[in-house]
């Protein structure tokens, strides 16, 4: 019989493209266990090591004992469990915002909010580089989609310019990252808040990569440089090591979005644990203990950006390393190559990535050893010699 999809992965296959889970047979942390090899993992983005902390745990089993595992129903019906209350509290506080709205996930976050804040009649301006979850969200919402090449602000300028003489009556919004989530660069973050006010359109910001790395309190990017954005999005899965997404904002920007994001109306909560591991996260960022664990975190990436990065006159500006390496299979190749030796490092590739410009991409922790790292870029600066690679 026919098997449906076979050809489609069939030549996924012979494009050095086909992708495949591993499994992993421990908890996140430097060090994993995949299919009974252990490994340093380089590979999470669980930068401050909170995914498999004590505190974390013991939030998260308490909460279990008395709330127990499933939430019963979406939140608006009746799977508004205290955590869940507890944590959009905590989120609203520790980001210095009126009011928050946790999501099931960053991705749930995005695609939830972008149809509810704009429609067929507006536009939204967003980064050529903008994470899969935003772009998805843009598309759902039946807006002009404007994008503008990465980071570039003349190009922005230019659409928004577009948009207010030719859609005068439109909302207009620029959708934008932080941190972004494979080249690890950062956005031009105050002048294109200069561009949104001058244009009069909202700025969605999605941190996702920067909150519990960059500012006080590991509050993000936007509360590094003091500005703000009107739409502030997040994940809790990534620096805070739990799961679940969220917006913060106005008021009556979560309360409009509590009556209009489908992610959110039409899902089941997560489970009350999820959210009680969440505020033991957010809780730590705002404790001395937390900051110390930022300094560490911010160490281990100066060490890496110094051994790694060439040109030594830039400073580092996240967690995130590409390490471009170009073609699809020679990207595979190197992962492979540098399992062997010990390190979990993941190969990405389009369509994460354009293609041509697979990479690995290296995330350093907070839980990392300098021992560590500088065995990993012994490794990958071996490999790239016998290789014939420079
Ligand atoms: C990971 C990520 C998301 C999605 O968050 P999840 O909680 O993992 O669903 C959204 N935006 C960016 C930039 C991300 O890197």
């Amino acid at each position: 019989m026919d098997e449906p999809f076979r050809d489609e992965l069939d030549q996924l296959r012979a494009r050095s493209l086909l992708r495949r889970l591993r499994e992993i047979g421990s908890a996140q942390g430097p060090n994993v266990e995949l299919v009974g090899q252990h490994l340093v993992n380089f590979s999470s983005n669980d930068y401050l090591g909170l995914a498999a902390d004590e505190r974390l745990r013991a939030a998260a089993t308490h909460a279990i004992e008395q709330f127990g595992v499933g939430a019963g129903a979406s939140r608006l019906v009746s799977g508004t469990q205290s955590p869940h209350v507890a944590l959009e509290r905590a989120i609203a506080k520790w980001k210095n915002a009126p009011a928050a709205i946790a999501f099931n996930s960053g991705y749930a976050a995005a695609v939830g909010t972008l149809p509810a804040i704009a429609g067929k009649n507006d536009v939204i301006v967003i980064d050529k580089l903008a994470h899969a979850s935003l772009i998805d969200g843009a598309r759902l919402s039946g807006a002009s989609i404007r994008v503008f090449p990465h980071n570039h602000l003349g190009e922005l300028e230019s659409h928004l310019e577009w948009a207010r003489r030719e859609k005068p009556q439109a909302r207009v919004i620029v959708v934008t990252e932080s941190v972004f989530s494979m080249d690890g660069d950062r956005a031009p973050l105050r002048e294109i808040v200069e561009l949104k006010s001058r244009f009069e359109a909202l700025l969605l910001l999605d941190e996702a990569h920067a909150v519990g790395v960059i500012g006080p309190n590991g509050g993000g990017l936007a509360a590094e440089e003091k500005l703000s954005a009107d739409i502030q999005m997040g994940t809790l899965s990534k620096a805070l090591g739990a799961a679940g997404g969220y917006i913060c904002g106005s008021t009556s920007l979560i309360e409009w979005l509590t009556n209009r994001a489908r992610s959110f109306i039409y899902s089941t909560a997560p489970p009350a644990t999820v959210a009680a591991a969440a505020i033991a996260a957010i809780e730590f960022l705002q404790t001395s203990e937390g900051e110390d664990r930022r300094h560490a975190l911010w160490k281990n990436i100066e060490l890496l950006h110094q051994l790694l990065v060439s040109e030594t006159n830039r400073k580092p500006e996240s967690a995130i390393f590409p390490f471009i390496v170009g073609q699809e299979n020679d990207a595979m190749n190197f992962a492979h190559a540098l399992q062997k030796e010990g390190f979990f490092v993941p190969a990405i590739r389009y369509p994460s990535v354009a293609r041509g410009s697979a990479r690995l991409r290296i995330t350093v922790t907070a839980a990392h050893t300098e021992s560590q790292i500088r065995a990993l870029v012994d490794s990958i600066r071996r490999l790239q010699r016998s290789s014939g690679r420079h």
